[in-house]
């Protein structure tokens, strides 16, 4: 008899086990997301990769000493702010998250985009690390992060500096919240009584200074050496006072590096062809993506690609050529002619804002190829998660999305970044649920306690209601024992399919392919050029 029960609670008793087993996986995932560690992402715009070495930064060195350093970051095409920004926290490339420069034309939603836009229409191309944070239940909070003002995904984020007296970080001086007053009310989220476990902050600096005076100026040393204290110093001094300096996961880094030229170098593009004939989707002095007038294509690319074959200063691609490592081809609000300058040379065209073109004067500019190391930006970071004195490999932007995902214990969204490129930054690889509990705050640990006794209830439901299921099974099986035997073996085994075949699981279900670029685009869309306002 208890060989037969064994064998009707194999059959049977499988599927129950197999729901069972998949609602304890189910718990095991919300548990695991209960994490205990904290974030806290850094931008400091235009901080190439080697600046730490042109001034005295004792507290970036800090950092880099008690944590890890990477000798440079490759970022994304095109080297600026806004497409660079939104790839750290999305860890997409700019022709898959859709923001692809920091001023851009949209042919469907005839309109320009800019750097203080606010609609969700143009952002929801992504996820940012903050909403990928608060889907999971935690709390996220942006200071002046572009996007911090944006309902991306439906999601606001849970702290931010929007509604504030200052409202953009673009903003003129006298307009923008005073970075010691940032790291104030990052502090003050932090030691709420439901911190986030994620904090982005944007800081200007030192781009400005980078581009008015060039990466290698008496003026960019005294800038950096300057903002290591003010902010970076500001910042540790802060998170000391409050006891949290060991407990959070600091990571700063920056968009994209600075290239020196002088203003003497540029080529005139209205000299090669009618500017007339084109518009403009985006670019800046070191890249354009223009769209030519209907009739005018072969026009606008011959000029410009002789006199790129003639001057050897800049590249020009129709966009189906544009080399596969920038990515940048995949999104309507690419024009269909591509163009990128040389290192050192600049574009000037009536269709550019003028600027200051006094000849002689050494200046810094970035948007160039980002196969130029002189665009990437730096990388150091510290806490509970990370090694200490740890130098690591150069590695990729679209990296650092999934790396931060993996310390909060959040299943990512789709993304281009690799895990595998980063996980050697860390402590402990499985240091998403393995979090350090001990140096957890009071506070979080009250917040993760509610998600923890959700994740076991349900995880005592799961096994109430496998308990029933045995319980109805036996009393099915002894209701059977006392039917006439009619049915042979192999019948019997027909009632059921074999166990290894109910509920199976083929493994690539599971598997979450990060290599892949999710795509926004719309190729099939007529452009009606000569409507086009820019
Ligand atoms: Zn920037």
């Amino acid at each position: 008899m208890w060989t037969r029960f064994g064998r009707v609670l194999q059959l049977h008793g499988c599927k129950m086990l197999g729901f069972a087993f998949i609602a304890f996986l189910g718990c095991v995932e919300f548990v695991s997301a209960a994490s205990n560690s904290t974030v806290i992402l850094i931008c400091l715009d235009g901080f190439r990769w080697d600046y730490m070495g042109k001034a005295d930064t004792p507290n970036l060195d800090f950092i880099a000493k008690t944590g890890v350093h990477a000798p440079y970051v490759k970022n994304v095409f095109p080297t600026v702010t806004m497409p660079n920004l939104y790839t750290i926290v999305t860890g997409l490339y700019p022709e898959s998250h859709g923001i692809i420069a920091n001023e851009m034309f949209d042919p469907v939603f005839r309109a320009t985009f800019n750097s203080s836009n606010t609609e969700t229409r143009w952002w929801d191309g992504g996820e940012p690390v903050w909403v990928t944070n608060q889907k999971h239940g935690f709390k996220s909070g942006t200071s002046f992060w572009p996007g911090f003002d944006v309902a991306i995904r439906g999601y606001f984020p849970s702290f931010s500096t929007n509604g504030t007296e200052y409202s953009k970080p673009f903003a003129s001086k006298a307009s923008r919240m005073p970075v010691k007053e940032r790291i104030d009310t990052v502090i003050k989220w932090l030691t709420t009584d439901e911190p986030p476990t994620f904090v982005a902050i944007y800081f200007l600096q030192p781009y400005t200074v980078g581009h008015e005076y060039g990466p290698d100026s008496s003026e960019i040393e005294a800038a950096i050496k300057h903002f290591d204290k003010n902010i970076t110093g500001y910042l540790l001094d802060q998170l000391r006072r409050v006891e949290l300096l060991d407990e959070v996961n600091v990571i700063v880094t920056a968009d994209h590096g600075m290239a020196a030229y002088n203003t003497s170098n540029f080529i005139n593009f209205d000299g090669i062809v009618n500017a007339s004939t084109y518009e403009v989707f985006a670019g800046n002095k070191a890249f354009f993506t223009i769209q030519p007038h209907p009739g005018n294509e072969s026009y606008v690319y011959d000029s410009l690609k002789e006199a790129a074959r003639k001057t050897e200063l800049f590249e020009v691609y129709k966009k189906k050529d544009v080399p596969h490592d920038l990515h940048f081809k995949n999104n309507r609000r690419i024009g269909s002619i591509v163009g990128l300058l040389k290192e050192g040379w600049y574009r000037r065209s009536s269709k550019l804002p003028e600027g200051n073109y006094s000849y002689g004067i050494i200046r810094g500019e970035h948007g160039y190829s980002n196969t130029i190391k002189d665009m990437y930006p730096f990388f150091i970071a510290r806490g509970p998660a990370f090694k200490q004195n740890f130098t690591t490999q150069p590695f990729e932007i679209i990296d650092i999305y999934p790396l931060i995902c993996h310390i909060l214990g959040i299943e990512p969204a789709p993304n281009n970044g690799s895990l595998a490129r980063v996980e050697g930054l860390l402590k402990d690889k499985t240091a998403s649920t393995n979090a350090p509990t001990v140096n957890t705050t009071k506070k979080q640990r009250s917040g993760n306690k509610i998600v923890k006794i959700v994740g076991f209830a349900i995880l005592g439901f799961a096994g109430l209601v496998s308990l029933v299921a045995s319980i109805l099974l036996i009393i099915r099986w002894c209701k059977r024992q006392n039917r006439p035997k009619k049915l042979t073996r192999e019948n019997e085994e027909d009632d059921d399919p074999p166990a290894n075949t109910v509920n199976a699981y083929h493994a690539d279900d599971l598997v979450v392919n990060q290599e892949e670029p999710v795509e926004n685009n719309d190729e099939t869309v007529a452009l009606r050029c000569q409507e086009i306002e820019v």
